[in-house]
């Protein structure tokens, strides 16, 4: 069987290692990063190795930054009382989108999924626990996934936050059942975010 050479099946095995990237497309990657001019194959490596350097997570909100804490837990004119809670970075950027939402953030990095191993153990809820004890936060607008995992890991957060006398809102029905927040567009989203609803 012929088979690549070295470096390129090299390539083409880290190519298969990254989310959504099949042996196929990998194959097609390679090829094309081989045959691309030598100055945009760097400038890609260079990109690919920055990113990762140079991001890190923010010790308040757990969302990437390159600085810490990070641009939107320090920015002048947020407010303070209210915490959006989201699944992933994704979620930030959709909610900012819609520049309807002025509060803060906490990244859970996740959804409890016991069917992918994933417990509350494993997701950001300390550091959102750690955040409610100052008694700023007066809200939490849980603005998890649509789907199964996001609904149970809202059901879990409201059943910690509850107790604690800080009223805890899920985002309103009118998301597409079993979507991904990233993908909603921003009137739906913002529709979403004013119909809230006490859990
Ligand atoms: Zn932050």
């Amino acid at each position: 069987m012929v088979s690549f050479v070295r470096p390129i099946a090299r390539l083409v095995e880290e190519l298969t290692k990254l989310p959504g990237i099949g042996p196929k497309t990998a194959q097609r990657l390679a090829l094309h990063i081989v045959a691309a001019p030598r100055e945009d194959v760097h400038a890609l490596a260079d990109a690919i190795v920055e990113a990762r350097e140079k991001t890190i997570y923010c010790s308040i909100c757990c969302n990437l930054t390159d600085i810490d804490p990070c641009r939107l837990c320090t920015r002048e004119g947020r407010d303070r009382s209210v915490l959006c809670v989201v699944e992933d970075p994704k979620d930030v950027i959709a909610l900012e989108r819609t520049r309807e939402y002025k509060g803060l953030y906490h990244v859970l990095q996740g959804a409890i999924s016991p069917m992918d191993g994933i417990g509350p153990q494993d997701l950001r809820i300390e550091e959102l626990l750690r955040r409610l004890q100052s008694g700023e936060i007066q809200e939490i607008i849980v603005a998890t996934d649509p789907n199964p995992e996001g609904e149970a890991t809202a059901m879990y957060l409201a059943r910690l936050i509850k107790p604690l006398g800080i009223k805890v809102t899920r985002m309103a029905h009118g998301m597409p059942v079993g979507g991904d927040l990233e993908y909603i567009d921003e009137v739906t989203l913002t529709k979403a975010l004013e119909g809230r609803r006490e859990m």
